[in-house]
């Protein structure tokens, strides 16, 4: 599969937590001259857009562009017939109007960023919708038939408890979507939380805690039915985001707008992250993929799924003996980190926990 993402680096507000490219915009025109740029780098694919599977629009804030604004984005990948065309939505960016737009244009997966239902925490996090906004878009969704709807939510938050955790998964349970992506809240430098971090005024909250909160996400998303099928994603009735699996399974996949990267013809490439220079020229720089490199990403992405990494398929692929050539990974096997299943190696329970003492012994 090969997918095509677009990053559309706008945003109403900034979230305290948040490391992504991102701005907001000073007027109307900066996000017009922006779009003239991105239909320029997406037309110098034009050549794979017939193998392109997978279209996932992501940001920023996708759904704040106006009408006008997304009509125009839609048209300049109008010519790709992609299995899943995903588009980010913030809730209170979303109308029914672009909604129909949605449908017109066979955008079939909307990622619906909600983080939480306490509002409390939602001010906290400097987010800008309230519960109605998200019952709201998911039920006109719905009407619009739209097949599949993930959200986006965020455990771990300072003076989250457990009983707040507990309403937020009642509530994805009423929504009755087909997706949620689940993430802890990282501190990101760069954040207003890290500069609040330094001032001594942001208090991390303790592992054992957010283990606890891990553990009850995927017990409670599992008895509503959905599959835990990568660390932090889950589904229903194998409703995987097609687009991110390619990253897990190191697939190729383009990346434009600004900051993005993508993976192709055994090169990584990395967009220009400030506006002014991606104006000008898109492409930062691109890097030919090593044997080293593409075992390491093959591992790295292939253990965050659950069912793990093949392993006959992995040293067929890059000829070497996986044990052989990591003797640690027998060590993390024998901390109940990893295990072999079904000719699969994959993170146990606790290894999901504590992934990155597993994948660093690929680095
Ligand atoms: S989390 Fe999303 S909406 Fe918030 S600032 Fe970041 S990109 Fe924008």
């Amino acid at each position: 599969m090969k997918g095509l993402y677009v990053h559309i680096p706008f945003c109403q507000y900034i979230c305290h937590y948040c490391d992504f490219v991102k701005r907001v915009p000073k007027n109307k025109d900066m996000i017009d001259e922006y779009l003239l740029a991105l239909k320029k780098e997406i037309m110098s694919y034009k050549d794979h857009f017939k193998t392109i599977e997978t279209i996932y629009i992501g940001g920023g804030t996708p759904s704040m562009l106006d009408l006008d604004q997304l009509t125009m984005l839609f048209e300049m990948l109008k010519d790709i017939n992609p299995l899943e065309y995903t588009i980010e939505v913030n809730p209170e960016s979303y109308t029914h109007d672009k909604g129909l737009l949605f449908k017109r244009y066979g955008i079939n997966r909307v990622s619906l960023g909600v983080q939480t239902f306490n509002q409390d925490l939602l001010h906290y996090l400097n987010r800008g919708h309230t519960n109605e906004h998200v019952f709201h878009v998911v039920d006109d969704l719905k009407r619009l038939e739209i097949p599949y709807i993930s959200i986006d939510l965020i455990y771990a938050i300072p003076g989250q408890t457990i009983s707040d955790l507990e309403h937020d998964l009642e509530q994805i349970k009423k929504l009755d979507i087909t997706h949620v992506s689940c993430y802890t809240l990282i501190l990101e430098e760069k954040t207003y939380f890290y500069h609040q971090y330094l001032r001594g005024n942001f208090k991390e909250v303790n592992q054992d805690l957010e283990a606890t909160m891990y553990e009850l996400v995927t017990k409670s998303l599992k008895a509503q039915g959905f599959e835990h099928y990568e660390i932090s994603n889950y589904a229903k009735h194998k409703h995987y985001s097609k687009h991110n699996m390619i990253y897990w399974s190191l697939g190729e996949y383009i990346g434009v707008g600004l900051g993005a990267h993508g993976f192709i013809d055994g090169y990584r490439t990395y967009n220009e992250r400030a506006l002014a220079k991606y104006l000008v020229n898109p492409l930062k720089e691109k890097t030919l993929q090593t044997h080293n490199d593409l075992l390491q990403d093959d591992l790295i992405f292939g253990l965050r799924k659950i069912e793990g990494v093949h392993i006959q398929s992995i040293e067929e692929k890059y000829h070497l003996d996986l044990f052989h050539t990591y003797d640690k990974l027998k060590e993390k096997m024998d901390l109940g980190l990893l295990e072999i299943k079904d000719g699969y190696l994959r993170l146990t329970d606790k290894g999901l926990l504590l992934g990155n003492q597993v994948f660093m012994v690929f680095i």
